[in-house]
């Protein structure tokens, strides 16, 4: 093909003959005297900036030291990836959806490896439904409206119920099965306090599988091979992340795993040890049964006696309804490595384990329960199992000092065992004995959680009805409740938890797999376009060395598209500087590998390719 240039367009350095859509690159001064230059089309399937909306170079950086990161969901606005329109709520701009259609094409290809089909509930579900299953209690973090004729809706925070019904209408017989069935899908949650931006939105985009098989063994098989293709998944992003038994939360079952990015800004703390393979989420707390009893007067020391009693760790709560303050306490363990008693806090799971009507991330506790109860209510006190009993009545006897209200009850929470154990009060901490093996020290990190695996059981399947005939020659039942479960990844989480783990204080990095281009091209002048274009087919001709590829044509300087280059995280930059005007070589930059170098054309998408696999 012979190239010329364009005889309409400045600095347009294709073909003589191609036909450009729009002619007007030319700077323009309008009546207000403002010169401004326009975008323009080119018609070749190239992908070219100018014609890739990224609105990142008008939203300036906060004033920040330059060793300073910045936190990832500012960059992500920054960099034009998404923007904010309602507390919560998020629009997703092109750089944006790029990397989110690149997760969902790599959740596609692991969902097709497990057999799943595709499926796309609709988004609003009815109340009754959710009212079978008890997930629309008080609390509840679910948008609820009512249509014109006064019926019930909801937007979906999930789709267990919807989905329970469709298969338990469809399916009658234990030949059916196993079903295997996902869906990719915005979902919604009427969050109290959104926060960290995609994080914990009100709107977010989700994979979730549901599995139905017939009976329990066939569902614990199918739960490890949802395990083995999850850790397929996550093995190709090429980024550190742990797996941790997991607590169930609300939604029922007895066996759940989580799949958590390491990350200083995330919400859960992840336990594990050193030396054996326990690994779990501070959340999951074994609970045991607890009741409560009012305070006697033989539960108090003898005022007379009053032993000096050692510091005890406090934490202050209050119950949903706002009429219980919870007083915890708990003494540190000398369990460190050095042998240094630790500033051990308590765990809130454990208290929330042991008292579910406890509320937690409530502030002032203590003013609310005043505010709440001008005609009375009653304090529970708790107590970590390794505080002494004369301890505990110590305690409880400056407290009764304290509560000279006769309005208020004292009451003390105790094991159902007797003793005052409830579960282990004591928050661990890195440097601690494993609970496990007691050899091992646990290493405590902070995570953000991006996927979860949950075997349900027959938790839905049984309130809904949802059954099959079984094979008429087993020895069971006529008909049987189908054996669920479901797992999500949450992909508006994974986006913003790897812009959390892998940006620095220059910008983001994304993984290959979903980094929104793979490979960008940026010239030092305009006249070195039609050189970019040709790297970019070099790249992309015979056996590719990357999915795709990107070329800064448009008509801003060489630093300021180096510097939004390091922003957006694009893995490899290849520029035309320097080299390439003295030696024809490219200087290819890597920031996630440290690597800058000149590369000769020969030797360039060998190297490429090279830094690509190790991202
Ligand atoms: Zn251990």
């Amino acid at each position: 093909m012979r190239l010329g240039v364009c005889a309409r367009v400045a600095n347009c350095a294709r073909s003589a003959n191609h036909e450009c859509l729009r002619y007007d690159t030319r700077t323009i001064t309008c009546s207000s005297k403002i010169s401004y230059t326009r975008r323009h089309y080119h018609q070749d399937a190239r992908n070219r900036c100018s014609a890739f909306w990224i609105p990142s170079s008008k939203i300036h950086a906060e004033k920040k030291r330059k060793d300073e990161k910045e936190d990832s969901n500012v960059l992500l606005a920054r960099a034009g990836f998404i923007r904010q329109a309602y507390s919560g709520i998020f629009h997703l701009l092109p750089l944006g959806l790029r990397v989110q259609d690149k997760i969902e094409s790599l959740l596609d290809k692991h969902m097709h490896s497990l057999k799943a089909s595709k499926v796309s509930l609709s988004s609003l579900s009815s109340q009754d439904l959710w009212s079978r299953t008890g997930r629309l209690g008080e609390g509840a973090d679910v948008f609820k409206f009512s249509d014109r004729r006064d019926a019930k809706w909801l937007l979906s925070p999930t789709h267990e119920e919807e989905i329970t019904e469709l298969v338990g209408s469809l399916v009658q017989s234990y030949r059916d099965l196993p079903i295997r069935l996902y869906q990719i899908s915005r979902k919604y949650r009427d969050e109290p306090r959104p926060r960290q931006g995609l994080l914990r939105g009100r709107e977010f985009l989700m994979k979730d599988l549901y599995t139905f098989d017939v009976d329990l063994p066939t569902a614990l098989q199918t739960y490890d091979v949802v395990r083995a293709t999850y850790q397929g998944f996550f093995n190709e992003l090429k980024m550190p992340y742990i797996v941790a038994e997991a607590d169930s939360g609300n939604m029922g079952g007895e066996l759940s795993h989580e799949y958590h990015l390491p990350s200083l800004k995330g919400e859960d703390s992840i336990i594990s040890c050193s030396q054996c393979d326990y690994v779990r989420n501070e959340e999951l707390v074994g609970s045991k049964q607890v009741e409560i009893r009012p305070l006697t007067s033989a539960d108090f020391d003898d005022r007379g006696a009053m032993k000096q009693t050692l510091p005890l760790k406090e934490a202050i709560f209050i119950t949903r309804d706002k009429k219980s303050l919870v007083k915890a306490y708990c003494r540190s363990r000398d369990t460190t490595e050095s042998n240094v008693v630790a500033d051990h806090e308590i765990n809130q799971y454990a208290i929330k384990a042991a008292l579910p009507d406890v509320a937690l991330g409530i502030e002032n506790p203590s003013e609310q329960f005043v505010s709440s109860n001008p005609e009375g209510g009653s304090i529970l006190y708790v107590f970590g199992e390794q505080i002494a009993w004369p301890d505990v009545q110590a305690k409880l006897s400056t407290e009764q000092d304290m509560n000279k209200r006769d309005d208020v009850s004292m009451c003390i929470v105790e094991s159902a065992s007797g003793a005052k154990g409830i579960p282990d009060l004591v928050k661990l901490q890195t440097g601690d004995k494993c609970p496990a093996c007691s050899e091992g020290r646990v290493q405590v990190q902070k995570a953000i959680e991006i996927g979860h695996t949950f075997h349900l059981g027959t938790r839905y399947s049984e309130v809904l009805d949802a059954k099959v005939a079984v094979d008429p020659g087993s020895k069971s039942k006529h008909e049987m409740f189908m054996q669920m479960g479901c797992h999500g990844i949450g992909v508006s989480r994974l986006i913003a938890a790897t812009a959390s783990a892998l940006s620095d204080n220059r910008g983001l990095n994304w993984p290959r797999v979903i980094a929104p281009f793979e490979v960008i091209v940026i010239p030092h002048q305009q006249t070195d376009v039609q050189a970019c274009l040709g790297v970019y087919d070099q790249i992309l001709e015979g056996e590719p060395v990357c999915q795709d590829v990107i070329v800064d044509d448009r008509e801003i300087d060489w630093l300021s598209k180096l510097r939004e280059a390091d922003l957006v995280g694009y893995p490899v930059i290849i520029f035309l500087g320097k080299a390439w005007r003295e030696r024809g070589d490219y200087e290819v930059q890597c920031r996630r590998l440290k690597v800058k170098q000149n590369v000769s054309r020969a030797e360039l998408s060998g190297f490429v390719r090279d830094l690509l696999e190790k991202l």
